[in-house]
């Protein structure tokens, strides 16, 4: 058995919002040069992601935000076939283009048939090279480069579908994960731990005081060995009281320090030791069993090396 599944598809490449927006397909290019590099390739169990079925994405998001982006593509392409822009806007951040609505099914789907096989004990845990991205997405929006929830999709359908009990979310972009936070808060089936920077984007962060949630604000500029101690500290004691049976990571890579989408100084070595404790966790309460999904990451060098870094501990190679 291979250890390692890689979940992508070509449809996520399609979707871009615009000369020079950092999120862009190219990230995929890096990750992908990367790993053929490097010779992580061959030790991954690869496969194309299948189209999510609306049911599942609505798991987690209202019928009525999945029936928006459905109209709002719909509509794009009929203003394209008009003579119109080829883009319509969301936030001032966040736009689709014709093949968003097909990327965004992907990349759930990505999610789900991961969450699928590693529940099957096809593999013992799974890394999705997908975008659009989705900690940002709430269950009644769309915001900060995201559409749907991937994370929080194949969290519910773990629950929902597959009977588990409990599943943990761990969120270690440089953004506070709001979307996920959104969709999980109360529910205590799902613990979510993160850190982020802060004040910064998506900058509504506040306690809320759901006690499923260890989401830890640190200030710009802290580096790699104060995150891991926080890790030690806040994350670990509390994974291991909830005893997850399935870890779902929102892997966004850019707190590294080479990324200037934020101001923290965490490098590729820190998210191996990361991802090394993710899977002591794992190992010990859920049969190793990790679903880790794409989410931010804009510098290409930094990105392809720490996804690198986090397949390679994955993986044991
Ligand atoms: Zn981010």
């Amino acid at each position: 058995m291979t250890m390692t599944g890689y979940f992508t598809h070509r449809d996520c490449w399609k979707h871009e919002m615009g000369p020079g927006h950092p999120e862009c397909p190219e990230r995929l290019d890096a990750i992908e040069d990367r790993l053929l590099i490097s010779g992580l390739d061959v030790a991954l169990d690869r496969r194309e992601a299948p189209v999510a079925a609306l049911a599942d994405i609505e798991l987690a998001h209202s019928r009525l935000h999945v029936a928006a982006l459905r109209g709002l593509s719909d509509g794009l392409k009929e203003d394209i076939e008009a003579g119109g822009p080829s883009y319509a806007q969301v936030d001032p951040d966040t736009s689709i283009n014709v093949s968003t609505w097909d990327a965004a099914l992907r990349a759930a789907g990505a999610a789900l048939a991961a969450t699928d096989a590693v529940l099957a004990g096809e593999m013992e845990n799974a890394f999705c090279a997908i975008r659009p991205p989705g900690h940002h997405a709430c269950r009644e929006k769309a915001m900060g480069f995201c559409f749907f929830n991937n994370v929080a999709i194949a969290a519910k359908y773990a629950l929902e579908r597959h009977g588990l009990k409990r599943v943990a979310i761990v969120d270690f972009d440089v953004h506070h994960g709001n979307g996920s936070e959104d969709i999980m808060a109360g529910d205590p089936r799902v613990l979510m731990v993160s850190f982020f920077q802060h004040p910064f984007y998506p900058m509504d962060w506040v306690h809320t005081g759901a006690s499923n949630l260890v989401n830890v604000p640190v200030p710009a500029y802290t580096k790699g060995m104060e995150i891991r101690e926080l890790i030690e500290n806040a994350w670990i004691p509390r994974l291991e009281e909830f005893a997850p049976e399935m870890i779902f990571i929102s892997a966004g890579f850019d707190a590294h320090r080479e990324d200037d989408m934020g101001q923290l100084g965490l490098v590729e070595q820190d998210y191996a030791w990361i991802t090394d404790r993710i899977k002591d966790v794992a190992r010990r309460h859920a049969k190793g069993r990790i679903v880790s999904c794409l989410e931010g990451g804009y510098s290409f060098s930094a990105l392809g090396r720490s996804v690198e870094a986090h397949i390679r501990v994955l993986a044991d190679v």
